[in-house]
């Protein structure tokens, strides 16, 4: 099936929000095999919406929209469609019952008036259920078949709403069984693109296993995706299946997950199955790294804490690094690494410590040590591993590289690959 998607706000035209909901729509529905044909974008101008959805159902029939359906003046979707289709607005009882329920329930004294527009809606659409929010979505379809499906823009609502309720229409409606695009995302670090490249050599060359590869870098790392298009969902699978194994068995010891992975929850896994505990000494990134491991639910189970050494002071004197060592080395180097990892790990009694010290720049370089020198250390129980790296980008980027290569040195050394 063909389908339109028109997303609707001046924030997204003006460039203020980046339209994810687009983005998601089309990742959700090519998974049912519905092909989204074309996109637009209109600001909250109720012509300009009645112009792009007139258009889009001409060309396909069937035309997802979100955003606008909110209280406000600028939220303009729900009457510039009712009148496309020619209908009338009328107040609906049991959704005003549900918004002013919902209102109760937040513990608000009365419903703001503004609230009740929400329960408009165009004769003979049917209501969508929106458990997240106060507007519900809209179906309207006119007597030839043709289709649009209402939601709101806050991006969460609209992606339950399109798994909970948009799939199973269009599953029903389309008896969508055959073709479906699936992909598959392998996340690797510690590894650049053309490195990666060059090490899946031919077997990774614009297509993996007969399946199309993407090379998508990012300051994680790079991800591989690969997708099979137009296939019945079990060969789609099983394509899916073989290319990952095609593509790990060049490049495995860099893969740390699949899709969403988070490289902070796979270290917090690896170390919980052995009961081992992480603490961290942090200077240039200062603190980024504890943020990405609490960041993680249950992530108390494994880290303990750590320590922001940012100063020499402090690294001597909540880590005990020698100061003569600084003096001698410099704070950013390896001997430095070491002792902050090995310090915090004696300091807060764990199994890891994490070393991490910088140049983040963009000033402080020097000829020997330039922005971006980055050295990490990791001590597991003991054994004490460093790298040191020269990272490009900007401050920010060095940092987030920094925190992310730290993760991965601590996945390397406990379970032991490469
Ligand atoms: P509300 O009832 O909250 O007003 P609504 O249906 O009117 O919902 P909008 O007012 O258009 O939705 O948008 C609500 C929020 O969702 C805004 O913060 C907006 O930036 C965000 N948003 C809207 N459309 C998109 C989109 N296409 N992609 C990402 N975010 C979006
Ligand atoms: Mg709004």
């Amino acid at each position: 099936m063909r389908l339109e998607v028109v997303t609707i706000g001046d924030e997204l035209l003006l460039g203020f929000t980046v339209d994810t909901n687009a983005a998601f729509l089309a990742r959700t529905l090519s998974e049912i095999g519905a092909e989204i044909v074309r996109r637009s974008t209109v600001g909250d101008e109720p012509d300009r919406i009645a112009q792009a959805v007139r258009e889009a159902l001409d060309r396909t029939g069937a035309v997802i929209t979100t955003g606008g359906l909110g209280p406000t003046a600028d939220d303009r979707t729900r009457p510039a469609i009712a009148q496309l289709f020619g209908r009338a607005l009328r107040m609906d009882d049991a959704v005003m019952a549900r918004i002013a329920a919902r209102f109760q329930r937040y513990g608000y004294a009365s419903m703001p008036a503004s609230n009740s527009v929400q329960a408009m809606v165009p004769e003979g659409a049917t209501v969508l259920d929106n458990p997240n929010g106060s507007a519900p979505g809209l179906w309207i379809e006119d007597e030839r078949g043709r289709w649009v499906a209402m939601l709101p823009g806050v991006p969460h609502e609209m992606r339950a709403m399109t798994t909970d309720v948009i799939v199973p229409i269009l599953t029903k409606r389309y008896a969508i069984n055959g073709a479906v695009v699936l992909s598959r995302t392998l996340r690797t670090t510690g590894i650049g693109e053309s490195a990666l490249a060059e090490l899946l050599g031919e077997d990774g060359h614009d297509t993996v296993a007969g399946l199309p590869l993407a090379f998508l870098p990012g300051w994680e790392g790079v991800d591989l995706r690969i997708t099979a298009h137009d296939l019945p969902r079990p060969q789609a699978a099983l394509a899916l299946e073989r290319a990952e194994a095609k593509l790990r068995s060049h490049a495995d010891r860099y893969v740390y997950g699949l899709d969403g992975a988070n490289l902070a929850a796979v270290v917090l896994d690896l170390c919980r199955t052995r009961a081992w505990h992480i603490g961290t000494a942090e200077s240039c990134t200062g603190g980024m790294l504890g943020e990405r491991i609490t960041a993680i639910s249950g992530s108390s189970d494994v880290y303990v804490g750590g320590v922001v050494a940012y100063s020499d002071r402090v690294k001597t004197s909540e880590l005990g690094v020698p100061a003569p060592l600084i003096r001698e080395h410099g704070a950013v180097s390896e001997p430095v690494a070491r002792a902050m990892a090995t310090g915090i790990r004696s300091v807060l009694g764990t199994e890891i410590g994490i070393g991490i010290t910088g140049i983040a720049g963009p000033t402080g370089g020097t000829p020997e040590k330039p922005v971006g020198t980055v050295w990490i250390a990791t001590d597991v129980n003991g054994d004490v591993h460093a790298t040191g790296r020269r990272y490009l980008g900007d401050r920010e980027d060095v940092r987030r590289r920094s925190a992310q290569a730290a993760l991965d040195q601590v996945r390397r050394s406990v379970s032991r690959v490469g």
